[in-house]
């Protein structure tokens, strides 16, 4: 565990509650990840239950895949850099997801699902965000949200600054295809050129996180005190007070900023379900096993 590091602060400035870099760790078939929410250290950060970055260029490390598996309560949100993964549920709906794409899965009341590489070899890299359902909605039909590179709008900036914008609508104006109203996500890939800035107002009460995948950036918070986050890092916002600025360091960076409102509602996990008590639980797992998903 790092140092915890406070931060408090008002306006267009973020109190970094903490950085960490997660734990090495294997699912599905034997696919190596980093997972970074969702561990001993940092269990969930309201409304996001997990995440899980993989990027290997060892086929050993992911052609075993993610075979058939059941999900319920909360949505599954796959972003892929590079490579392709291919999905197919037991609804029929099945796709492959391309490099620069986004799959949004509202599992909602359950679907089974299978996500396979579909690659034998090169390099496989993404995400892989738990969001949370509130507890109105956890048994909503399933849905899904698609969308490939081209559709993903990107915002240029001054600076050589691009962000593109997979969910929400940053400051400037540019909307993300996505939209999930019940928790107002924003999910932004920002790229930064050397030594450049980049500011962006969040709601105050959201949750949000800074995941830094290539170089490094400083955070900045309003007594222009930089909290430096290295790549493979990620700073946890804790209630976004207002926004995020920070810089870029030396060699630029690349980073998720991700946020979303918090449900406040009670947790109650259970492998690929997640509800609000252990009772919702075994009765996901009673459904999955009589083939009621
Ligand atoms: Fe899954």
């Amino acid at each position: 565990m790092t140092a915890i590091v406070e931060r408090t602060s008002v306006g267009e400035a973020c109190r970094v509650t903490r950085r960490i870099r997660g734990m090495a760790t294997s699912d599905g078939a034997g696919v190596e990840l980093t997972r970074v929410i969702g561990t001993p250290e940092l269990a969930m950060l309201d409304p996001f239950l997990m995440l899980d970055v993989f990027r290997s260029d060892n086929p050993d490390d992911y052609i075993a895949g993610f075979p058939a598996h059941p999900h319920r309560g909360f949505e599954t949100v796959t972003y892929i850099l590079n490579g392709h993964m291919r999905h197919k549920d037991n609804a029929g709906h099945e796709g492959v997801i391309g490099e620069g794409g986004v799959q949004w899965m509202t599992a909602g009341r359950g679907i089974v699902h299978s996500e396979m590489p579909e690659q034998r070899d090169g390099l496989l890299a993404g995400f892989q965000l738990w969001v949370n359902l509130p507890a109105a909605h956890k048994m909503d039909p399933p849905a899904y949200q698609e969308y490939a590179a081209a559709e993903i709008p990107g915002e240029g900036r001054e600076d050589g600054v691009s962000v593109k914008v997979v969910a929400g609508r940053t400051a400037r104006g540019t909307a993300g295809p996505v939209h999930q109203p019940l928790t107002e996500p924003r999910y932004f890939d920002v790229t930064l050129a050397p030594g450049s800035h980049f500011a962006e107002p969040l709601p105050a009460e959201h949750n949000a996180f800074v995941f830094v995948f290539d170089g490094e950036a400083r955070l900045q918070d309003l007594d222009d005190q930089p909290v430096a986050v290295g790549k493979d890092e990620m700073a946890v916002l804790s209630r976004a007070e207002g926004g995020v600025r920070l810089q870029a360091g030396g060699q630029g960076a690349r980073f998720l900023l991700v946020a979303g409102q918090p449900l406040n509602e009670p947790v109650a996990r259970g492998g690929p379900f997640v509800m609000n008590t252990q009772a919702e639980v075994r009765q996901a797992f009673s459904d999955y096993q009589s083939g009621n998903f």
